[in-house]
């Protein structure tokens, strides 16, 4: 039997590593983004680039990738007052959680993307969240994954499988990923066209690819990637998921 995945594919870094993985083990694989009116709204456009280079890497990707979706969340930016829906200053709140934590984000794509695995025959839904070296986003968390698995599967009356294959490792462990699963041509895929910064800045190019160079995501990026070329090969734990 055909297994059918559903990749919910940013254009960032995570995101395109985690396509990769379900290219790797999926019949057939759809992507589906988000346009919730984000500040880096040029991710929206890396991943049109991403999505057409990845079928040239590799025979099986180019037989396996299917259909993309884009679905419009406008309503979520509406009511969301953060800083990566809002010229608002990047930084951390009272609550402790970083002022572009975007409340119930990853519940609401995952309940879209359900919806959509649903009318589209798939099983099994992929995303690159990660707990490991995360934001501290509580909906990145393996326990909310889980939960969300439960509820989207009792309420579609139907098996869906979450894999987040991200989960446990960090970020110098998914550049390290991308080599292991594409080789040094996925690596420069990710490095040089997925997109991290929050500020949406790709007119600098650094070692680890493009961004301002100094909001978290691209110190996180930045870190992640000077930790890879010292351990390349630790791609990080041997289970999946
Ligand atoms: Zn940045």
């Amino acid at each position: 039997m055909t297994s059918r995945a559903l990749v919910l594919f940013s254009g960032g870094q995570d995101s395109t590593v985690a396509l990769a993985w379900a290219l790797e083990r999926f019949d057939a694989v759809e992507t589906v983004g988000f346009d919730y009116g984000q500040r880096h709204r040029v991710e929206l456009e890396c991943r049109t680039g991403i999505r057409a280079a990845l079928p040239s890497l590799s025979p099986l990707y180019a037989q396996r990738l299917g259909a993309d979706h884009r679905v419009d969340l406008a309503a979520l930016g509406a009511i969301s007052e953060t800083a990566l829906t809002r010229d608002t200053e990047i930084a951390f709140a009272e609550t402790g959680l970083p002022t572009t934590f975007v409340p119930g984000r990853n519940l609401i794509f995952l309940t879209f993307a359900a919806a959509l695995a649903y009318r589209r025959g798939a099983k099994h839904i992929v995303l690159g969240v990660c707990e490991t070296d995360y934001s501290g986003y509580p909906d990145c968390r393996d326990d909310t994954i889980k939960a969300m698995q439960v509820a989207l599967g009792l309420g579609l009356d139907r098996r869906l499988v979450l894999h987040t294959p991200l989960m446990w490792r960090d970020k110098a462990q998914t550049f390290a990923l991308a080599r292991a699963l594409g080789g040094e041509a996925l690596l420069d895929l990710v490095v040089e066209q997925s997109h991290s910064c929050y500020l949406g800045d790709r007119s600098t190019r650094h070692p680890w690819g493009y961004g301002c160079g100094g909001c978290p995501a691209c110190e996180l990026r930045a870190k992640g990637y000077a930790a890879y070329l010292i351990a390349p090969d630790d791609s990080g734990p041997s289970h999946d998921s």
